[in-house]
């Protein structure tokens, strides 16, 4: 999509008391520091909130834990979980404060949700906040992913964080709808697999039809599943998104990017 094409999505936005919600395929930590297509759209994107959020509590294939947690500290640390990249990308911070407010709202909403309060913001958090919010200044918080729970079960407990959207937090999953890291590695060059193709347009078009039982149960699509999603932590953010969108919310694709087994795919519900 060109940028001005996106452009004049986010402008037809209208001021809603309820704030949208994204979702957003990550990609390479680098991205923090670059400038490119990708990184534009999140500026674009940032800039389409037209009221500036009480809080974003992003859903991250970072944070995958056993039992459901929401991050409380004030001061949330930036986390470097990543290893071998250049010196540079260690020195990014992204000093937003946390929101145990908004954390403690949602764990009255969710009882079965807890809270750490150690948990810091993982890259998945602050490599896309950095470019949507550069000003860090708009309190942050996660929460985890139940890594032992099925996927019925993530979008039902993402359903019921819909009443944030209305007390002015926005929420982000952010993932990969594919990402197969050793088959991204293996690679010599950045031309999309096949089968990356095809699970990204099967994906888009269940979203179109808003066919989310199908995504729920994406292995039943085959081999290409098999491939794009090897492991489902990046694909389980995305779940948390599409169960936020209500019946007569748009759903707008706001990037879309395949390279070599990775889908840098993103939207914005209301
Ligand atoms: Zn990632």
């Amino acid at each position: 999509m060109k940028l001005q094409e996106l452009k004049k999505i986010t402008d037809t936005f209208a001021k809603s008391d309820k704030m949208p919600a994204f979702f957003i395929g990550h990609g390479n930590p680098m991205n923090a520091i670059l400038d490119n297509p990708f990184t534009k759209s999140l500026e674009v994107m940032g800039k389409s909130v037209l009221q500036k959020p009480n809080a974003i509590l992003v859903v991250s294939a970072h944070w995958l834990s056993r039992g459901t947690f929401v991050s409380t500290s004030p001061k949330p640390e930036t986390i470097y979980d990543f290893g071998g990249f250049p010196a540079e990308l260690y020195k990014v911070t992204y000093p937003a404060p946390g929101s145990p407010e908004y954390a403690r709202e949602l764990m009255k909403d969710i009882p079965l949700v807890k809270e750490d309060p150690e948990q810091g913001l993982d890259h998945g958090a602050w490599t896309i906040l950095k470019h949507m919010f550069p000003k860090a200044d708009i309190p942050v918080f996660e929460m985890s992913i139940d890594y032992h729970q099925p996927m019925q079960y993530h979008f039902d407990l993402a359903a019921q964080l819909s009443s944030l959207r209305q007390k002015g937090v926005l929420i982000i999953g952010s993932g990969n709808i594919v990402h197969n890291l050793s088959l991204w590695f293996a690679k010599k060059d950045e031309s999309p697999y096949d089968w990356n193709i095809e699970f990204d347009e099967w994906v888009k078009d269940r979203i179109n039809q808003r066919d989310f039982q199908s995504l729920i149960h994406y292995e039943n699509k085959g081999a290409s599943a098999k491939l794009a999603v090897p492991t489902p932590d990046h694909y389980i953010p995305m779940l948390y998104s599409l169960a936020l969108a209500g019946k007569e919310e748009a759903i707008q694709f706001t990037y879309e990017e395949v390279f070599s087994a990775a889908s840098m795919r993103a939207f914005r519900i209301g």
